[in-house]
């Protein structure tokens, strides 16, 4: 009988799909090694999680170069690349008989927006980097000039080796906090409902109506889907406090593995 073989799903096997596709900066996780609060743990994304996978997709210097037409249009297609990246290795898990699921959902939670899982603090908990003070991932390996991606599996898997923290890659010189148009960022916080890129992803009749329910922590009926809906037409107005960060502009080439 002859068939398709299924691949045995392992590290090797994560390290050859990030290789094809150009990743170099990935993490494999236990789930239950990471520390997130309860209601935003791997398991309560997928109940078998076991795993979790993360990496990094590099963006090109000059991804907010251009028109606002343009940057727009070359950030969707990041965002896709990425999106892209987590479906295949989603298909690639299942496709081997395991549970899996991409983390891209965003819920209301404390009066704020939420990741369903908050990729940053995964990826730090993982080894990947460090949270600067832009609330932003600053990757060992090319600073903030990045776009993290996850999948959540039910594959138990050797984790890959964490550095120490340095505790030292955002030099709190608060160049992102003040290059922040709306003041939406202070040392250790980031006011969602102020940033451009949330507040121009809602109908302008909706705003004045939503952002003050959304923030007192009242449970509106159906808020989550809203708000996934408004996730996927979320515009991108502003990138400043990415941009304005050193490490954005990080050669890889100065940097360790
Ligand atoms: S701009 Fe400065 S304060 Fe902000 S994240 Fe980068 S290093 Fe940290
Ligand atoms: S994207 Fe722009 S508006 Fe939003 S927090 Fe960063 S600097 Fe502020």
């Amino acid at each position: 009988m002859t068939g398709v073989s299924t691949p045995v799903i392992d590290r090797d096997y994560i390290a050859g799909f990030f290789h094809d596709r150009d990743i170099d900066l990935y993490a494999v996780v236990s789930a239950s090694s990471l520390h997130a609060p309860a209601g935003r743990r791997p398991c309560d994304l997928l109940a078998s999680a076991e795993t979790m996978i993360l990496f990094c997709l590099e963006m090109d210097k000059d991804l907010f170069s251009g028109t606002p037409a343009e940057i727009s249009s070359k950030v969707r297609d990041f965002v896709r690349n990425i999106r892209d990246v987590e479906d295949d290795l989603t298909s690639a898990l299942q496709g081997s008989g395991f549970e899996a699921k991409p983390v891209r959902s965003v819920i209301l939670s404390g009066g704020t927006i939420k990741g369903e899982l908050s990729l940053p603090h995964c990826a730090a908990d993982a080894g990947l980097g460090e949270i600067g003070d832009n609330r932003l991932l600053i990757s060992y390996r090319h600073g903030c000039r990045i776009g993290l991606g996850a999948v959540v599996t039910s594959i138990g898997m050797e984790e890959t080796p964490r550095p120490e923290p340095s505790g030292e890659i955002c030099t709190h010189c608060r160049k992102c906090i003040r290059a922040c148009p709306e003041h939406a960022l202070s040392p250790g916080t980031l006011d969602l409902f102020r940033c451009r890129n949330v507040t121009g992803s809602f109908p302008g009749f909706l705003l004045p109506v939503m952002v003050p329910f959304m923030r007192s922590g009242i449970r509106i009926p159906f808020s989550n889907r809203l708000l996934n809906l408004l996730a996927n037409r979320k515009v991108n107005a502003c990138a400043d406090c990415l941009t304005s960060c050193p490490h954005f502009h990080q050669d890889p080439s100065d940097q360790g593995s």
